[in-house]
């Protein structure tokens, strides 16, 4: 038994719309702003929906079962897969690093988006333009957040590294897959003053919010890295301290190895890995018993792939 298959989480969320219904999944509720394909998380774990382990839950099975995840001993599954369709702005937010988030008994919170989609005008916001913290607090009070916030207009195919501590946000249009550290925990900074229909504002983490960013911001250049194999395309998106994340663009078989266990995600297409069927939508994990990852696309194949660090 090589590869899991895992069954999507669903997640409603006032910010959510209907394109993963549309796009991906069929049975996914409206306003589903989240779908966790793969997780080991306890506020939402996915379970195994293939082969002799079928019913399972990975969090429980990770645990179990060290030596088909390369006996790497960490005490949870480290990443947490997942889509997200932000028919609305999301808050403006930042996460704990690990040191920080050890008061919460979490792990703190490095990201990735691959953006899937995005309509003409849609943006992110990524990163702050405050040289200080002083600087920082004061356009807060003001709430000078043309001034103290960072847009940039995104397309598909693009993909951002968001360290623990960089400020950020997804708006409106913008269906990406994030790749993150485990943990399920958010600062809010900042809601544009939005009020729910019983007439009440989410609550803001202004001082954990603060005492979480870094300051002042920094830079992430990352040279993508492509290599060839026959008419395939494999490109290296991030290789940082937490993951390395890898788009596949498959025209024909290829055969790699499976150095670690590998998680997998299929944004188009399908075909057979190691002789299971997958199709658009499906999330794996390729065990680290495979010592070779074997994909024949019967469709042309685009997927995202993860391994942990
Ligand atoms: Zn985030």
């Amino acid at each position: 038994m090589s590869v899991i298959f895992l069954k999507p989480q669903f997640k409603y969320r006032i910010w959510g719309g209907n394109k993963l219904k549309e796009d991906y999944y069929s049975i996914a509720p409206d306003k589903t702003g989240e779908a966790w394909l793969i997780s080991g998380h306890q506020n939402g774990s996915t379970e195994i929906i293939n082969g002799q382990y079928r019913g399972s839950l990975l969090k429980d099975f990770y645990l179990t079962n060290p030596n088909l995840f390369n006996d790497e001993n960490k005490d949870q599954f480290p990443l947490l897969v997942k889509l997200i369709d932000a028919a609305d702005n999301l808050s403006v937010q930042v996460h704990p690093d690990d040191k920080m988030a050890l008061e919460y008994h979490s792990l703190g919170k490095t990201e990735c988006w691959y953006i899937i989609s995005a309509t003409d005008e849609a943006e992110i916001i990524y990163g702050h333009n405050a040289l200080t913290k002083e600087d920082f607090i004061t356009k807060v009070k003001n709430k000078d957040w043309e001034n103290l916030l960072r847009r940039r207009k995104v397309k598909a195919g693009d993909f951002y590294y968001l360290p623990a501590g960089m400020v950020h946000a997804i708006n409106k249009g913008v269906v990406i897959l994030e790749v993150q550290q485990s943990a399920d925990l958010t600062f809010r900074l900042y809601d544009y003053e939005r009020i729910d229909k019983d007439g009440k504002k989410r609550e803001l983490h202004l001082a954990e919010a603060i005492a979480a960013t870094t300051f002042p911001q920094q830079e992430y250049h990352f040279q993508k890295a492509s290599k060839k194999i026959n008419s395939n395309l494999i490109t290296t998106l991030t290789d940082a301290k937490y993951f390395k994340v890898e788009k596949w663009d498959l025209k024909e078989q290829i055969k790699t190895e499976n150095n670690h266990y590998t998680l997998m995600v299929f944004l188009e297409g399908s075909g057979t890995i190691n002789n299971e069927y997958y199709q658009k939508g499906d999330a794996c994990i390729v065990l680290s018993d495979a010592k070779e990852i074997e994909i024949i696309p019967e469709e042309k194949t685009l997927l995202i792939s993860a391994n942990s660090k």
